[in-house]
């Protein structure tokens, strides 16, 4: 185990922000992650583990104790039948080539989540969501170590209360359990997806998808077509993208009764403007329009933080801190709230 020192977090962050960290180490297998979390215990360590640091925001003070960072590769398939495969990722494998290795082998059920950075271990976290798939819809079980025992434990699918950005482990079991590995079930035989309208309405005017007949090559299709369309909107990192340096969508869409939604209608002249589709538990608000309508739009920017200028949903860092950052979201929090009488949610974890 190779423990480095005063290691800069924002090298490991897609946001690049946060300060150092006073130990750190990354850790490739259950075994790893056994003995470092063990190491941590012996020195009396506080402990933090990250994956690809595409969702999290350090603070520019750094972490006094020792991250913990998910690394490796494995991908296993467990058992296959004519319909489905059942297979096993390890927490430190990148999701993304996960997702690819599901597109090659002609399986679906996550192709629409191509694009999203981070590593597998991730993904059930906050129930990874994106063009009209979540990953809870192929979450067959989680292995996990919990983090004071060191015993393992399994979660099947419906222990793991997923919801909308949500499940157990952002909730009651927050920071209790290491998730060291998860198991997918993938279809053999169910259509490719592409019912979210924007994807749909790209690949329905395509004479190129009309004309792929095999499975795998619809698959590929509409990964490259998610892939295409995220980077329009600034949502894949890429060096030469300015506006990806971010965490993905910074805010969640908020969810409010009907009889709120009939109020704010009633109270609010321009929240008419905000799109609303109905969702599990009332109507979902687009958290993307609340925020321009309050007054923040594209690219606008202050002491180094912004707005991607593709996305409003998007914070980026603009060689600012941590710091400011968090206090404009804040400051867009309180604007939304003022404007219309509704929280929009923090997504990133801020550590
Ligand atoms: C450009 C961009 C686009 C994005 N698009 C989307 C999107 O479309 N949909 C979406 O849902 N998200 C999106 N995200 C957010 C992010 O990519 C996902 O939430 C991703 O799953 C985070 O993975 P990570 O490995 O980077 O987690 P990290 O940021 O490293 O960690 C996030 C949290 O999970 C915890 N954690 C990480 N690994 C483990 C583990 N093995 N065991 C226990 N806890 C763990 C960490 O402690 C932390 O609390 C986007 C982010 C960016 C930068």
């Amino acid at each position: 185990m190779n423990i480095e020192k005063n290691i800069n977090l924002s090298e490991y962050t897609t946001i690049k922000l946060g300060g150092n960290a006073k130990y750190f180490v990354k850790c490739e297998n259950t075994a790893e992650l056994k003995r470092a979390f063990e190491y941590a215990k012996q020195n009396s360590l506080q402990t933090f583990i990250l994956g690809g640091g595409s969702n999290i925001v350090f603070p520019d003070s750094g972490f006094n104790g020792l991250i913990i960072k998910t690394s490796g590769n494995e991908i296993k398939i467990i058992s296959e039948s004519n319909e489905s495969a059942e297979v096993f990722v390890s927490a430190g494998t990148e999701w993304d080539k996960f997702v690819e290795w599901s597109v090659e082998s002609g399986f679906t059920g996550i192709e629409c989540l191509s694009g999203i950075p981070g590593c597998t271990g991730a993904v059930p976290i906050q129930n990874v969501g994106a063009y009209g798939q979540e990953v809870s819809s192929t979450i067959t079980k989680l292995h996990t170590t919990d983090k004071t025992t060191l015993e393992e434990k399994f979660f099947n699918n419906t222990e793991c209360n997923f919801d909308y950005r949500q499940s157990i482990f952002k909730g009651d079991l927050k920071d209790k359990y290491i998730i060291t590995g998860v198991e997918f079930e993938l279809s053999k035989i169910k259509e490719v997806n592409f019912k979210y309208p924007d994807l749909k309405r790209e690949i329905e005017q395509s004479e190129d998808f009309k004309n792929i007949s095999s499975r795998t090559g619809k698959l590929k299709y509409i990964r490259n077509k998610v892939i295409e369309i995220r980077k329009r909107k600034g949502m894949v990192v890429d060096e030469a993208d300015s506006d990806s340096i971010s965490c993905g969508s910074f805010f969640t869409n908020p969810v409010i009764s009907y009889e709120d939604y009939k109020d704010r209608l009633k109270r609010f002249p321009e929240f008419r403007l905000i799109n609303s589709f109905s969702a599990k538990g009332g109507i979902k608000l687009s958290a993307a329009k609340l925020i321009e309508v309050s007054g923040f739009g594209r690219g606008y920017e202050e002491n180094g933080a912004g707005i991607s200028t593709k996305h409003s949903l998007a914070l980026i860092n603009k060689g600012g801190s941590s710091t400011a950052l968090i206090r404009l979201a804040q400051k867009i929090q309180t604007a939304v709230y003022n404007k219309f009488d509704i929280t929009i949610q923090i997504e990133p974890i801020v550590a």
